[in-house]
C-alpha cells in the first residue's frame, strides 16, 4: 500500500495526463498480477469494482471520529487541519502519526474492505476501519480514507487506469476500454490485458453497464447541428433504468448502477416474457395506461406525422414525476401503490440480445431490434395479483382490466428535420406532460458511461443546474429542527473541486426534509452549530430565474430565485455540472437569446 500512496502523490504532482498515466503504468508494471488488479479499481477511486454492488457504508463522521481517536487530536485542532486541505484523507495523512512495524499490502486491504462491506453494525465496521489506520503509515492512511470517501482527487478517471493499462501490457487502448466497459471491472480488465485475453471479455447479464449519456442543447436550431440523421423521442421524466432480462429472471439497475427491481415488482414480469436474453436501457415512468392499450410498435423510419403522434397517444402517458416519488426509497410496495401508482418501463434502446452484443451498431439498428423484440400485446403486462381488487369492492372488471399495474412501452420515435418540426415535436411533447425532447444521432454507436453529442437533451426549463450539497442549515419556522436550506455547488472544470454557486431553501416535501436530515447528520464533516459542512454526496436539480456574476461564492457566479426541483438520487456527485455549464447558461443570457424568450 505505501508503493500505492507515494504513487498517488506522484498522480496528483503533474497535471499532464499524459504523465499520470506513465506513472500508473509504471507502477502497474512493478506489481504482481493481483496486486495490480486491486490497484487499478482503487486507483479508479473506488474500493469495489463498478458492477458490485458491495459499498462500505462508512460515513465520514465515523472516519472523522475514527482519525481523532488514534490521532488523539482535539476537535478544534482537527477542524482546523479540515479547513486547511478540505478533505478527510488529505488530514488524516497530516494528523497521524508514523509507527514502526506498520505495513498492509492493497491484497490484504481490499479484503478487509470486503470484510467492512459484510459487517452489519457500526461497531464492528469502526473496529475494522481502525485497525487498517493503525496499522498503516499517514500517507497510506491518507490515500485508504480517500478510497474510502470514494474520491481520491488525484486528477484520475477510470479511463486513464485503462489507458494506464493499455501502456503497462501493450495493448491498443481501445481494447482495454471495452473489455472493461463489458465486464465493468478494471480490475478483471487488466487481468485479461496481462493474459492477452482481452478479446475474451464478454457482456455479463445482470453486470450493469454504463449509460449513455446526453448533453443540453439551448435551441432547436443547434439540436438539427451535430448530426445528418435525428431520431426524436420524448424525454420522459422518470428514472432510468437498464433491464435484464436472462433465462426467465429480470433485473433492473439504476444510473448509479443499483439494483432497484424490488421497488417496481409489477414490472419484471412483463419483461420476462421477451422472446430472447437481452439488455435494455429505457426509463421508469409513473404512467397512465390508456382504457384499451393498443399497439407499442413504432419503427423508426417513420417520418414525423399525425399519423405517429395519433399511435404515441394510443400508449397511454407519462404522469409527473411527483406521482414516482411516492414509489420511491420504500422497500415494500403495498397494493395500493401498485394499483394507485402504476409505473411503466418506457424501452429506448437495446445493449444485447439474442447473444449478440449490440452496442457497437449504429441506432438505426437497435431501434429495429428493440421494435422486434417489444411488439404485440406484451406490453399489457400481466392482470394477476390485480384479481383482488374487484373484491376489494371498489372496482369493477373493467377497471380491473383497465388498472393493469405493469407494461413494458417502446418508446415512440419522430423525425424532424426542420428546427419548426422539432419545436412542433417539442410542444407536443409537453403537452403529453414529458419533459422534452431527446434528440439522437441515428448513425451513432451506443457509448456506455459517455457524454457525448451524439444523444442531444432539449429541456422545458432550460436553466436547471445538476449541483451538490456541501453545506445545510438548519430552517427557521416550522423547519426550525430540520435541516433545510442548502448550500450547493458545480465542480471546477478539472472536476478536482467544487465550488458554492448558490444556496436554496427547500423545495422538498416534508417527508424529503426529514430523511435529507437524517443523512446530513449522519455524514457532517464539521458542525459548526448552526451550519454543518456536509460530505458532498447528495445530488439537486436547481432551477432559478438567471445567473449573475457574484463573488458571493467562489464560483463567481449567484443565482436568481433559486429553487430545489427534486432530488437526484439517481446521479452520483461526480456527474453534477460544471462551472463551464454555468458558463454556458450565464452567456446564453444574453439580450435576444433562447434563455430571454424563455422568460428567464
Ligand atoms: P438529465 O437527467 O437531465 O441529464 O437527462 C438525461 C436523462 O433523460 C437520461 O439519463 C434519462 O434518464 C432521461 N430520458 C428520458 N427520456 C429519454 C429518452 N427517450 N432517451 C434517453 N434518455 C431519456
Amino acid at each position: 500500500m505505501r508503493k500505492l500512496a507515494k504513487t498517488c502523490e506522484a498522480i496528483a504532482a503533474t497535471t499532464k495526463k499524459l504523465q499520470k498515466t506513465t506513472i500508473v503504468a509504471e507502477y502497474l508494471k512493478s506489481c504482481t498480477t493481483d496486486e495490480a488488479a486491486v490497484s487499478a479499481v482503487f486507483l479508479s477511486g473506488k474500493a469495489f469494482p463498478a458492477w458490485e454492488e458491495a459499498t462500505l457504508q462508512v460515513g465520514g463522521a465515523l472516519l472523522w471520529r475514527l482519525v481523532q481517536e488514534i490521532s488523539g487530536q482535539t476537535e478544534t485542532a482537527l477542524t482546523a487541519a479540515y479547513r486547511k486541505h478540505g478533505d478527510l484523507g488529505a488530514v488524516a495523512g497530516h494528523v497521524l502519526q508514523e509507527r514502526p512495524g506498520q505495513s498492509l499490502s492493497v491484497v490484504e486491504l481490499s479484503k478487509i474492505f470486503r470484510e467492512i462491506a459484510t459487517a452489519r453494525r457500526t461497531e464492528a465496521k469502526s473496529a475494522l476501519v481502525r485497525d487498517v489506520l493503525t496499522r498503516v503509515s499517514p500517507l497510506e492512511a491518507k490515500y485508504i480514507v480517500k478510497i474510502m470517501t470514494g474520491d481520491l482527487r488525484i486528477g484520475l478517471k477510470e479511463s486513464l487506469v485503462e489507458e494506464a493499462i493499455a501502456k503497462a501490457y501493450g495493448n491498443p487502448p481501445a481494447d482495454v476500454q471495452r473489455a472493461s466497459m463489458l465486464v465493468g471491472d478494471v480490475g478483471e480488465t487488466l487481468r485479461l490485458a496481462v493474459g492477452g485475453k482481452l478479446a475474451e471479455a464478454k457482456m455479463r447479464m445482470f453486470h450493469p453497464l454504463g449509460f449513455m449519456l446526453a448533453s443540453p442543447i439551448e435551441s432547436a436550431e443547434e439540436g438539427l447541428s451535430y448530426f445528418a440523421e435525428p431520431a426524436v423521442e420524448d424525454k420522459y421524466d422518470g428514472i432510468r433504468a437498464q433491464a435484464h432480462v436472462s433465462g426467465g429472471q429480470v433485473r433492473f439497475f439504476s444510473r448509479t448502477r443499483d439494483e432497484i427491481t424490488e421497488s417496481f415488482p409489477e414490472l419484471p414480469d412483463t419483461l420476462a416474457g421477451l422472446p430472447v436474453d437481452a439488455i435494455l436501457d429505457g426509463e421508469i415512468v409513473a404512467w397512465e395506461y390508456p382504457p384499451d392499450p393498443k399497439q407499442t410498435r413504432e419503427v423508426v423510419d417513420e417520418p414525423f406525422s399525425e399519423e405517429a403522434e395519433a399511435k404515441a397517444e394510443g400508449l397511454g402517458q407519462a404522469r409527473p414525476f411527483s406521482v414516482l416519488q411516492q414509489r420511491l426509497g420504500r422497500k415494500k410496495v403495498s397494493e395500493r401503490m401498485l394499483r394507485e401508482f402504476p409505473v411503466a418501463f418506457v424501452a429506448f434502446d437495446v445493449l444485447y440480445a439474442a447473444g449478440e452484443v449490440l452496442i457497437d451498431r449504429p441506432l438505426r439498428e437497435r431501434a429495429r431490434v428493440l421494435d422486434e423484440l417489444v411488439k404485440g400485446p406484451k406490453h399489457r403486462g400481466h392482470t394477476g395479483s390485480q384479481g383482488n381488487i374487484g373484491r376489494q369492492g371498489e372496482l369493477g372488471f373493467e377497471e380491473v382490466e383497465r388498472s393493469f399495474t405493469g407494461g413494458i412501452v417502446r418508446a415512440p420515435v419522430f423525425r424532424a428535420v426542420s428546427a419548426e418540426e422539432l419545436e412542433a415535436l417539442f410542444s407536443a411533447a409537453q403537452a403529453r406532460g414529458n419533459e422534452g425532447l431527446m434528440i439522437k444521432d441515428l448513425a451513432s454507436s451506443y457509448s456506455p458511461g459517455k457524454r457525448g453529442k451524439s444523444w442531444l437533451k432539449m429541456k422545458r426549463e432550460l436553466a436547471t443546474l445538476d449541483v451538490v450539497v456541501t453545506a445545510v442549515e438548519f430552517g427557521h419556522g416550522k423547519r426550525v429542527g430540520v435541516l433545510s436550506d442548502y448550500t450547493f455547488a458545480v465542480w471546477d472544470a478539472n472536476k478536482d473541486r467544487l465550488l458554492n454557486i448558490g444556496k436554496a431553501y427547500s423545495g422538498l416535501t416534508d417527508v424529503e426534509i426529514a430523511e435529507m436530515t437524517k443523512w446530513f447528520l449522519e455524514h457532517t464533516i464539521e458542525d459548526q452549530g448552526f451550519r454543518r459542512t456536509v460530505e458532498p454526496k447528495v445530488v439537486l436539480e436547481v432551477a432559478f430565474n438567471n445567473m449573475m456574476e457574484s463573488d458571493r461564492h467562489e464560483s463567481g457566479y449567484a443565482l436568481r430565485f433559486p429553487r430545489i426541483v427534486r432530488l437526484r438520487p439517481d446521479k452520483s456527485a461526480e456527474e453534477a455540472d460544471t462551472i463551464e455549464r454555468a458558463r454556458g447558461i450565464f452567456s446564453s443570457q444574453t439580450p435576444g437569446s433562447k434563455l430571454d424568450r424563455k422568460d428567464l
